[in-house]
């Protein structure tokens, strides 16, 4: 069984083609520019890359596109496009009412149309691909898959904000959480090296975007993002949590609008803002390691924020079998990985420097210290083989 896999951004248009019955991914790539000069690349294990430029105006032309790159005599993997069995889509956000994957029929597609507010950046761009694909391959099913869907079984103690509860009544301000695909992967994975199916496991996803997730038996109880992913840990360029009169405080001072203060926190802060290099933590470890003092406080302030989430989430728990590294950082950064699990013995968690510097990367691995109570492994994440999963199981 072949399933696609779309995740369709403003611009770009990501896929994956997975095999079901081997679970590997045979091809995928991304149309990128679409509306602007397009470009699509294009990767099959085993043959070469493949780059060119391509006239895509929109996400139908891009479709079309991979369509015919996935059926090219040199390029592709499949002779025809019926050998697609089902259409997988990313969606950031499934509000309140798309509690899980699901097939897309047009009563969800109206809902998720109601609530593009609530993800303006990247709701319209996700229903413009969907609706594409459609049009393209009508007969088959559709799934949409939503970031949110994995904290649906959050307590109201976890998702209400202490504001006037008529906000969270009219205008749906409440914690959603994301990368719920990406959690709920690696969390699954980790049960599974547990080998126990009622874990507490804390997921750790840093990335560009970073978030943290608690979950228990197989269900996320808290994360660190909120109403947008603009809450929890300090990010590439989002400043995390703040003291919420802090954007009110620039705005006054700074003589700036809400959109303008908005950009500051999204697009100006985080590592970037405190270190004034770079928002990608190898640029800013580089320059904390040739004395740049912002850089290095840039990090600390990282990994602060980190190990008060995880701690915050042990307590919530009541414990911790395992804490889990995804992510860009948190699969490739050594040094992060080790600053975050200093000085937490005392809760169970040490790990093994030697492993955590050698281990290779790209693989699961445990890399807590002999004889710790609480498990650390390292996950690459796979939230497109996650959406693969579940459109398969729902379109069986
Ligand atoms: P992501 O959003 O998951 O692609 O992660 C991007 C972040 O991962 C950036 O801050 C990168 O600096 C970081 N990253 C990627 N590769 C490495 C690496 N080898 N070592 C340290 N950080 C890395």
């Amino acid at each position: 069984m072949k399933i696609l896999v779309v995740n369709a951004g403003s611009s770009s248009l990501k896929y994956q083609l997975f095999d079901m019955d081997t679970n590997t991914a045979i091809a995928k790539g991304n149309c990128e520019r679409i509306g602007i000069d397009g470009v699509v690349t294009h990767k099959c294990p085993g043959k070469e890359d493949y780059k060119t430029s391509a006239d895509f105006p929109d996400h139908r032309a891009a479709i079309e596109c991979v369509l015919g790159l996935l059926t090219d005599e040199k390029l592709g993997v499949i002779g025809s496009v019926k050998e697609i069995a089902a259409v997988g889509h990313r969606f950031a956000h499934g509000g309140e009412k798309l509690r899980a994957s699901t097939v897309l029929g047009p009563d969800e597609v109206a809902y998720l149309e109601s609530i593009a507010e609530l993800n303006p950046l990247h709701g319209p761009p996700a229903i413009s691909g969907f609706k594409a694909c459609k049009e393209v391959m009508p007969d088959i099913k559709h799934v949409g898959v939503f970031d949110t869907s994995y904290y649906s079984n959050m307590k109201e103690e976890a998702y209400v904000y202490p504001i006037p509860y008529e906000l969270y009544e009219e205008y749906k301000i409440r914690r959603y959480g994301f990368h719920g695909t990406s959690h709920r992967y690696v969390a699954a994975k980790a049960a599974e090296m547990l080998g126990k199916k009622d874990a507490k496991i804390i997921t750790c996803h840093l990335g560009n975007g970073s978030s943290i997730t608690a979950t228990v038996n197989g269900k996320a109880i808290d994360t660190s993002m909120g109403f947008t992913p603009q809450d929890g840990v300090p990010m590439g360029t989002r400043s995390g949590a703040l003291d919420p009169t802090v954007p009110m405080y620039i705005m006054k001072k700074k003589g700036l609008t809400a959109e303008e203060v908005e950009k500051v926190l999204n697009n100006q802060s985080g590592l970037l803002g405190v270190s004034g290099v770079s928002s990608d933590c190898r640029d800013v470890a580089k320059a904390a390691a040739s004395g740049n003092a912002r850089a290095a406080l840039a990090l600390k302030i990282l990994v602060h924020n980190i190990k008060k989430i995880i701690g915050s989430y042990i307590a919530e728990m009541n414990g911790v079998d395992a804490v889990v590294f995804t992510a860009g950082i948190g699969e490739n950064d050594r040094a992060m990985r080790e600053n975050v699990c200093e000085g937490m013995d005392w809760l169970g968690i040490a790990i093994d420097k030697e492993i955590n510097n050698t281990c290779e990367r790209g693989v699961d691995v445990d890399i807590s210290a002999k004889g710790a109570k609480v498990k650390t492994f390292v996950i690459p994440t796979n939230e497109e083989y996650m959406i693969a999963l579940d459109t398969q199981n729902l379109t069986k």
